[in-house]
């Protein structure tokens, strides 16, 4: 049974899949909002280090991190751009609370457009 708070990694629906051009143009929807963990698969279980967002095209952006070292990611699509802001913030306290390794080393900005949008887990 894994913590409770690690099942949120598992709201992210889709994945995992090789970090590679191809997988992401296979998978990913290009200009589409959405959320996306990078990460590597140990025991036939993915290990999440890096929790991510776009608020315009998340193909784009997984593509940003193909040659930093991480094997595998998931993802999802988001409804808006508070919608991805708020799973960002998730992941971002689901890493900090189990004290996991994780490679976000400071927390998730806001939107451009949306600079009064709280954070709902530690409200900054
Ligand atoms: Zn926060």
């Amino acid at each position: 049974m894994k913590p409770a708070s690690k099942l949120w990694f598992d709201s992210i629906r889709h994945g995992p899949y090789p970090l590679t051009n191809q997988d992401i143009d296979k998978h990913v929807a290009k200009k589409c909002l959405g959320n996306h963990l990078l990460g590597s698969i140990a025991n036939g279980e993915f290990i999440p280090r890096y929790a991510g967002r776009s608020d315009s095209d998340l193909n784009r952006r997984i593509k940003e991190h193909i040659h930093e070292g991480y094997g595998h990611f998931k993802f999802d699509y988001a409804k808006s751009v508070i919608d991805a802001y708020n799973s960002e913030c998730k992941h971002y306290h689901t890493f900090k609370d189990l004290n996991e390794p994780c490679d976000n080393d400071r927390h998730p900005d806001k939107p451009d457009d949306q600079p009064h949008v709280k954070c709902p887990y530690c409200k900054i």
